[in-house]
Protein backbone atom coordinates (compact mmCIF):
# COMPACT_ATOMS: atom_id res chain seq x y z
CA UNK A 1 0.00 0.00 0.00
CA UNK A 2 0.93 3.26 -0.82
CA UNK A 3 0.88 5.79 2.15
CA UNK A 4 0.45 9.46 0.99
CA UNK A 5 2.34 11.70 3.27
CA UNK A 6 1.37 15.42 2.91
CA UNK A 7 4.36 17.52 3.50
CA UNK A 8 2.71 20.89 4.24
CA UNK A 9 4.52 23.74 1.87
CA UNK A 10 5.43 25.88 4.90
CA UNK A 11 6.41 26.08 8.32
CA UNK A 12 6.65 29.59 10.10
CA UNK A 13 4.91 31.87 12.39
CA UNK A 14 2.69 34.19 10.84
CA UNK A 15 3.69 37.06 13.45
CA UNK A 16 7.49 36.70 12.23
CA UNK A 17 6.97 37.43 8.50
CA UNK A 18 5.72 40.23 6.36
CA UNK A 19 3.44 37.90 4.43
CA UNK A 20 -0.45 38.90 4.50
CA UNK A 21 -3.37 35.85 4.39
CA UNK A 22 -7.44 36.43 3.70
CA UNK A 23 -9.74 35.36 5.64
CA UNK A 24 -13.00 34.70 3.34
CA UNK A 25 -16.36 33.57 3.77
CA UNK A 26 -20.14 34.32 2.64
CA UNK A 27 -21.66 36.09 4.63
CA UNK A 28 -22.91 34.59 8.42
CA UNK A 29 -20.14 31.94 8.02
CA UNK A 30 -18.27 33.51 11.58
CA UNK A 31 -15.06 35.72 9.82
CA UNK A 32 -15.63 38.37 12.01
CA UNK A 33 -16.48 36.78 15.21
CA UNK A 34 -13.09 34.94 14.47
CA UNK A 35 -11.47 37.95 13.34
CA UNK A 36 -12.28 39.70 17.05
CA UNK A 37 -10.57 36.60 18.62
CA UNK A 38 -7.51 36.75 16.44
CA UNK A 39 -7.28 40.48 17.57
CA UNK A 40 -7.10 39.11 21.04
CA UNK A 41 -4.14 37.35 20.37
CA UNK A 42 -2.09 40.18 18.74
CA UNK A 43 -2.72 39.13 15.35
CA UNK A 44 -3.37 42.39 12.44
CA UNK A 45 -6.89 41.81 11.32
CA UNK A 46 -7.63 44.55 8.70
CA UNK A 47 -11.45 44.48 8.50
CA UNK A 48 -11.60 44.79 4.75
CA UNK A 49 -15.29 46.07 3.81
CA UNK A 50 -14.46 48.75 6.60
CA UNK A 51 -11.18 49.73 4.36
CA UNK A 52 -13.55 49.52 1.19
CA UNK A 53 -15.90 52.56 2.63
CA UNK A 54 -13.23 54.38 4.18
CA UNK A 55 -11.11 54.48 0.76
CA UNK A 56 -14.25 55.21 -1.05
CA UNK A 57 -14.13 52.25 -3.23
CA UNK A 58 -17.73 51.22 -2.82
CA UNK A 59 -19.34 52.30 -5.78
CA UNK A 60 -22.67 52.19 -4.47
CA UNK A 61 -24.28 49.81 -1.65
CA UNK A 62 -27.25 47.78 -2.19
CA UNK A 63 -29.01 48.65 1.02
CA UNK A 64 -32.23 46.33 0.76
CA UNK A 65 -29.11 43.47 0.71
CA UNK A 66 -26.68 45.19 2.81
CA UNK A 67 -23.36 44.60 0.23
CA UNK A 68 -21.14 46.71 -1.39
CA UNK A 69 -20.39 47.37 -5.09
CA UNK A 70 -16.47 47.40 -5.50
CA UNK A 71 -14.45 47.70 -8.55
CA UNK A 72 -12.10 44.69 -7.90
CA UNK A 73 -9.55 45.85 -9.88
CA UNK A 74 -9.18 49.34 -8.06
CA UNK A 75 -9.12 47.48 -4.75
CA UNK A 76 -6.21 45.33 -5.05
CA UNK A 77 -4.22 48.65 -6.31
CA UNK A 78 -5.39 50.36 -3.50
CA UNK A 79 -4.51 47.88 -1.06
CA UNK A 80 -1.06 46.97 -2.49
CA UNK A 81 -0.35 50.33 -2.15
CA UNK A 82 -1.24 51.09 1.73
CA UNK A 83 -0.98 47.86 2.90
CA UNK A 84 2.91 48.75 4.47
CA UNK A 85 1.57 50.84 6.49
CA UNK A 86 -1.15 49.35 7.33
CA UNK A 87 1.39 46.33 8.88
CA UNK A 88 -1.36 44.10 8.04
CA UNK A 89 -1.15 39.91 8.70
CA UNK A 90 -4.87 39.15 8.06
CA UNK A 91 -7.35 40.36 5.68
CA UNK A 92 -10.96 39.22 6.64
CA UNK A 93 -14.19 39.82 4.53
CA UNK A 94 -16.49 38.34 1.80
CA UNK A 95 -14.17 39.94 -0.91
CA UNK A 96 -11.00 39.59 0.74
CA UNK A 97 -10.22 36.22 -1.84
CA UNK A 98 -9.93 38.66 -4.61
CA UNK A 99 -6.70 39.96 -3.89
CA UNK A 100 -5.16 36.70 -4.07
CA UNK A 101 -3.31 36.69 -0.73
CA UNK A 102 -1.47 33.17 0.56
CA UNK A 103 -3.05 31.43 1.76
CA UNK A 104 -6.67 32.36 1.43
CA UNK A 105 -8.65 30.44 4.27
CA UNK A 106 -12.23 30.27 3.76
CA UNK A 107 -14.50 29.07 6.35
CA UNK A 108 -17.45 26.68 5.18
CA UNK A 109 -21.13 26.11 7.18
CA UNK A 110 -23.41 23.54 6.34
CA UNK A 111 -26.07 25.95 4.97
CA UNK A 112 -28.84 24.30 7.88
CA UNK A 113 -26.28 25.79 10.49
CA UNK A 114 -25.47 28.69 8.24
CA UNK A 115 -29.25 29.95 8.10
CA UNK A 116 -29.44 29.93 12.09
CA UNK A 117 -26.37 32.35 11.92
CA UNK A 118 -27.91 34.25 9.72
CA UNK A 119 -31.03 34.71 11.15
CA UNK A 120 -29.32 35.26 14.64
CA UNK A 121 -27.75 38.48 12.72
CA UNK A 122 -31.28 39.71 11.86
CA UNK A 123 -31.03 39.12 8.18
CA UNK A 124 -34.09 39.19 5.93
CA UNK A 125 -35.16 36.34 3.95
CA UNK A 126 -34.16 37.67 0.65
CA UNK A 127 -30.61 37.83 1.47
CA UNK A 128 -30.66 34.74 3.47
CA UNK A 129 -31.89 32.82 0.84
CA UNK A 130 -28.79 34.37 -1.38
CA UNK A 131 -26.33 33.38 0.67
CA UNK A 132 -27.12 29.58 1.59
CA UNK A 133 -27.25 29.10 -2.50
CA UNK A 134 -23.74 30.76 -2.99
CA UNK A 135 -22.55 28.66 0.32
CA UNK A 136 -24.11 25.37 -1.24
CA UNK A 137 -22.94 26.19 -4.11
CA UNK A 138 -19.25 26.68 -3.29
CA UNK A 139 -19.30 30.13 -4.77
CA UNK A 140 -16.74 31.93 -2.68
CA UNK A 141 -14.35 28.40 -2.80
CA UNK A 142 -14.77 28.42 -6.46
CA UNK A 143 -13.60 31.80 -7.04
CA UNK A 144 -10.89 31.82 -4.52
CA UNK A 145 -9.27 29.20 -6.08
CA UNK A 146 -9.28 30.50 -9.27
CA UNK A 147 -7.12 33.75 -8.45
CA UNK A 148 -5.41 32.58 -4.96
CA UNK A 149 -2.55 30.15 -5.38
CA UNK A 150 -2.59 29.00 -1.70
CA UNK A 151 -6.66 28.13 -0.72
CA UNK A 152 -8.05 26.17 2.56
CA UNK A 153 -11.10 25.49 3.66
CA UNK A 154 -12.46 25.04 7.56
CA UNK A 155 -15.83 23.53 8.48
CA UNK A 156 -16.99 25.38 11.02
CA UNK A 157 -20.32 23.97 11.36
CA UNK A 158 -19.59 22.26 14.94
CA UNK A 159 -17.21 23.85 15.59
CA UNK A 160 -17.40 26.99 18.14
CA UNK A 161 -15.73 30.45 17.23
CA UNK A 162 -12.70 29.42 19.71
CA UNK A 163 -11.83 25.91 17.91
CA UNK A 164 -12.32 28.11 14.52
CA UNK A 165 -9.56 30.26 15.43
CA UNK A 166 -7.11 27.42 16.64
CA UNK A 167 -7.65 25.94 13.03
CA UNK A 168 -6.56 29.31 11.65
CA UNK A 169 -3.64 29.51 13.55
CA UNK A 170 -2.85 26.01 12.38
CA UNK A 171 -2.78 27.02 9.12
CA UNK A 172 -0.75 30.11 8.96
CA UNK A 173 1.56 27.73 11.23
CA UNK A 174 1.76 25.85 8.44
CA UNK A 175 0.06 22.40 9.76
CA UNK A 176 -2.24 22.75 6.54
CA UNK A 177 -3.04 19.20 5.91
CA UNK A 178 -6.18 18.89 7.39
CA UNK A 179 -7.59 21.73 5.35
CA UNK A 180 -7.22 20.91 1.69
CA UNK A 181 -10.11 22.14 -0.36
CA UNK A 182 -12.36 19.78 -2.27
CA UNK A 183 -13.63 17.76 0.87
CA UNK A 184 -16.23 20.19 1.60
CA UNK A 185 -19.84 19.10 -0.14
CA UNK A 186 -23.34 20.57 0.93
CA UNK A 187 -24.98 19.33 -2.17
CA UNK A 188 -26.97 16.49 -1.40
CA UNK A 189 -27.75 18.32 2.38
CA UNK A 190 -29.18 21.74 0.56
CA UNK A 191 -30.72 20.62 -3.09
CA UNK A 192 -32.24 17.31 -1.44
CA UNK A 193 -36.39 17.78 -0.54
CA UNK A 194 -36.45 21.41 -2.28
P1 LIG B 1 -19.42 37.04 9.05
O1 LIG B 1 -18.44 38.06 9.54
O2 LIG B 1 -18.76 35.90 8.32
O3 LIG B 1 -20.54 37.62 8.25
P2 LIG B 1 -20.16 36.83 11.85
O4 LIG B 1 -18.83 36.68 12.51
O5 LIG B 1 -20.80 38.16 11.91
O6 LIG B 1 -20.09 36.35 10.32
O7 LIG B 1 -21.11 35.72 12.48
C1 LIG B 1 -22.47 35.57 12.11
C2 LIG B 1 -23.28 35.10 13.30
O8 LIG B 1 -22.93 33.75 13.61
C3 LIG B 1 -23.02 35.90 14.58
O9 LIG B 1 -24.25 36.07 15.25
C4 LIG B 1 -22.07 35.05 15.37
O10 LIG B 1 -22.25 35.21 16.76
C5 LIG B 1 -22.43 33.64 14.93
N1 LIG B 1 -21.26 32.75 14.86
C6 LIG B 1 -20.07 33.04 14.31
N2 LIG B 1 -19.24 31.98 14.36
C7 LIG B 1 -19.93 30.98 14.94
C8 LIG B 1 -19.63 29.60 15.29
N3 LIG B 1 -18.44 29.07 15.03
N4 LIG B 1 -20.61 28.88 15.87
C9 LIG B 1 -21.82 29.41 16.11
N5 LIG B 1 -22.17 30.69 15.82
C10 LIG B 1 -21.25 31.47 15.25
MG1 LIG C 1 -18.37 40.11 8.98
Amino acid sequence: MIKKIQISRHSFDIMDTDMDCALTGTPGVGKTTVSNLLREEGYEVLDLNRFIKENDLSEGEDPKRDSLEVDIGKLKEVYEKKKKDLNVKIVEGHLSHHLSLSPTIVLRCSPAELKKRMEKKGWDEEKIEENLEAEALDGILIEALDVCEEVYEIDTTEKDPEEVTECVKEILNGETEMYEPGEIDWTEEYFSGR
